[in-house]
């Protein structure tokens, strides 16, 4: 069965609100109408399952239609952002290889993919001002003549580039399902449920664990072009449900409307994809007077660990989903850790093997040999089995042969009176291995010097985790996730341009 029909047999009444993006609202009906004649149109192209499609369109109804309609068809979509500078463009297409691309007319895609390493064979155009039809079907075959297997390729996804070239990563009907369900039962989502939309759709984040799980309980999802505070502040009365970035939460948190009173009718407020600072978190629980519940995933993985309502511990990225096994590896010995031991999380799931669609050393790299997957990411599980992270393995800093968290730094930095935004990252040192830099926004307003800064640390952190230098800084860079860019940061200071 392909993933779209496992979400439909959620869908009991046709009439109810699949979508809404403040000016056109799809309901059930409507929605499982607008892919059938998406797949048809696509069908009609003589693709068959197992063809990769790009689907190139900025976010909208439109786009999310195509989507469906392409994964009911049983075609392997690869999700690709238009507003992508050409050698991203050129590189994703080259390494994925997709028959067909989907496009916006004006922008210009027959042009832009005719030749060179992005050369597609075959554009189609969409028009994102007709959600109901945006591929203007004129054939209507059966969009459900072709059934496929659970381990049938079904999206093909790329990470996020946080530590460079980003990786490609494929998953099957099946294991965009088990994820799907999964959600929808710990967070015990049903057809009541509104969540406000406003992450990129073309991140596992946007595209999967925020939408998925409510289509597949049959609620709305209000579905906004992108995160803009003051937007999401005016909707946010009317959603049960809202999912951010950390960096997002902490935008909201400077807007005076976003408030217990405006989040009325709010049940979840989740919050992934990056670490949170402790300070923001509290902010934001203090606000809303709910808890922020954090969940953690890789696109590799999708959702590992997840807090819910019912089950909830403050900074930690929750218990792991069903059918998951955590285990940490410590960073000394090597050996699986005890709990409460810092080391890397390695996970291993219910389904295949996390793999890269290009990159099988990479791949071998990653995979223990019992086949658990080893995430890069540094954490502990505490006695009640609560996944704690603290970092990425490649963030460490090693001072003096010290293990130092970024994020321990961090905290302490963001205690401080008119810090608003900070990064810890280590540089070379020719004694040391790696010495503890920080850059630091601070608040608008303020005069926050670097030996202030430094000052205020002493006797709140030892003396080999204080930064040697800290920098303050306008804005710190972040990549479309809104996720720190800490190797951006490392090559300024080797640039001498921070
Ligand atoms: P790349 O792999 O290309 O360098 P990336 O790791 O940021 O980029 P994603 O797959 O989008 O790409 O992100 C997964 C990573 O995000 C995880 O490995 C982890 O480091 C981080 N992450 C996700 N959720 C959380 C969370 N709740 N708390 C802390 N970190 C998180
Ligand atoms: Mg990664």
């Amino acid at each position: 069965m392909t993933f779209y029909q496992r979400l439909k047999a959620g869908w009991a009444n046709a009439d109810a609100i699949a979508f809404d993006d403040g000016v056109v609202t799809l309901t059930y009906g409507e929605l499982d109408a607008a892919t059938g004649r998406a797949a048809s149109a696509l069908l009609a192209q003589g693709l068959e399952p197992g063809n990769r499609v790009c689907l190139a369109m900025q976010k909208s109804l439109a786009q999310i239609v195509v989507l469906l309609g392409a994964l009911r068809a049983g075609l392997v979509v690869l999700p690709l952002n238009p507003d992508s500078p050409a050698e991203v463009v050129a590189d994703q297409i080259s390494r994925t290889g997709p028959v067909l691309l989907i496009g916006e007319r004006e922008d210009g895609w027959r042009a832009r993919t005719e030749s060179g390493p992005a050369a597609v064979s075959r554009c189609l155009d969409a028009d994102p001002a007709r959600p109901h039809d945006p591929l203007h079907a004129t054939e209507h075959t059966d969009p459900d003549r072709f059934s496929v297997d659970d381990e049938a390729g079904a999206i093909i996804l790329f990470t996020s580039g946080s530590t460079g070239r980003p990786k490609a990563v494929i998953h099957s009907h099946g294991a965009l399902f088990a994820n799907t369900d999964a959600l929808r039962i710990i967070w015990d989502l049903d057809a009541s449920d509104r969540l406000l939309h406003v992450l990129p759709t073309t991140h596992a984040h946007g595209l999967i664990v925020a939408p998925m799980p409510i289509l597949l309980a049959g609620g709305t999802v209000v579905l906004r072009p992108r995160f803009d505070p003051g937007d999401a502040v005016a909707w946010l009365p009317r959603v049960t449900c809202f999912m951010g970035v950390p960096f997002y939460y902490g935008q909201l948190l400077q807007h005076p409307q976003f408030t217990a009173g405006a989040a009325r009718q709010l049940r979840l407020a989740i919050c992934g994809s990056a670490p949170i600072l402790p300070e923001v978190r509290e902010q934001v629980e203090d606000r809303l007077g709910l808890p922020l519940l954090e969940r953690y995933g890789m696109t590799e993985t999708l959702i590992m660990t997840a807090n819910s309502p019912a089950r909830n511990r403050a900074g930690s990225v929750g218990l792991p989903l069903p059918g998951w096994s955590l285990r940490i590896r410590s960073l000394v010995t090597h050996e699986t850790a005890p709990p409460q031991e810092i080391g890397e999380v390695e996970a291993r799931g219910p389904l295949a093997l996390p793999s890269y669609l290009d990159d099988w050393a990479e791949t071998a790299r990653k995979t223990a040999p019992d086949d658990f997957f080893r995430t890069g990411d540094v954490g502990w599980v505490d006695t009640d089995g609560f996944l704690h992270i603290t970092g990425r393995a490649d963030d460490l800093i090693i001072y003096a042969g010290l293990n130092i968290q970024p994020s321990e730094v961090e905290a302490a930095l963001v205690a401080i009176d008119g810090v608003v935004d900070v990064c810890v990252f280590g540089v070379p040192h020719p004694h040391a291995g790696q010495a503890v830099m920080a850059a630091v926004v601070s608040a608008a307003g303020t005069t926050l010097t670097p030996a202030a800064i430094r000052a205020e640390l002493i006797g709140k952190l030892p003396a080999t985790k204080i930064p040697k230098r800290v920098y303050v800084v306008s804005t710190l860079p972040r990549n479309a996730m809104g996720k720190l860019r800490r190797d951006l940061l490392r090559k300024a200071f080797e640039h001498g341009t921070l």
